[in-house]
């Protein structure tokens, strides 16, 4: 097996078990609440989001779900938008991604059924403050970062690399949004969450008291 070859397989593993993660969960919050067609999500997310963000929300998915099986099918035709990556780069992207994974579904495992692709609240939300979320606000969007950048890394694609800024770009903007959403139902609660916590890494200031 060539080396593209080996990064292929290791690629859709990741991809798959990643994917798989999220898929189980969103079955999960699907099951108690009413299936909502294409057309409702997205009228959901302009609703919670805007116009702008849920546009690029479903282009880029749309664009994943065409591009996934692309590659899968006709991956030399990949090597014309193929990054010159070093072998021991794309190895280190191997790595995050089996390293992201277990982190990914423990932020899925404790987060849970609170979980939600559009910013809302569910019935009889609460407010999650262990495991990943007792130092870090947004852990789902730290694992993301992580595991999606290995997607870039591993095929070294420079069409991963587009989705992959624009969901970063969508997560940037989104968390100042979400933790508004979240101080106006939880007030003071999330305010002192918010002390305590870094929003994509712990931060590490003393805590006098
Ligand atoms: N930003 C979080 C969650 C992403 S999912 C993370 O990165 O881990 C987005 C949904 O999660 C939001 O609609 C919100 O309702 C919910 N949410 C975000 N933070 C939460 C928390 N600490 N506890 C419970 N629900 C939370």
């Amino acid at each position: 097996m060539n080396e593209d070859m080996i990064f292929l397989v290791l690629f859709f593993i990741i991809v798959f078990i990643g994917t798989g993660i999220r898929r189980y969960y969103s079955y999960k919050i699907e099951k108690n609440s009413q299936r909502l067609s294409v057309r409702e999500r997205v009228v959901e997310m302009i609703h919670a989001e805007g116009r702008i963000f849920a546009v690029l929300y479903f282009a880029s998915s749309a664009y994943l779900l065409i591009l996934l099986p692309l590659y899968l099918l006709f991956p030399s035709s990949f090597l014309l938008f193929q990054m010159p990556f070093p072998i021991w780069l794309r190895w280190f992207g191997v790595g995050l991604g089996f390293l992201s994974i277990p982190f990914l579904l423990w932020v899925h495992y404790v987060l849970d059924e609170e979980w939600s692709i559009t910013l809302k609240f569910q019935t009889d939300h609460k407010l999650v403050t262990s495991g990943p979320y007792r130092r870090i606000r947004h852990p789902m969007y730290t694992a993301l970062i992580v595991y999606e950048l290995s997607w870039v890394l591993v095929s070294a694609g420079f069409l991963f690399f587009v989705y992959y800024v624009i969901t970063v770009l969508l997560m940037i903007v989104r968390i100042p949004k979400e933790e508004r959403m979240m101080l106006e139902k939880y007030g003071e609660e999330y305010r002192s969450y918010m002390k305590r916590t870094g929003r994509l890494l712990p931060h590490f200031r003393r805590e006098n008291g």
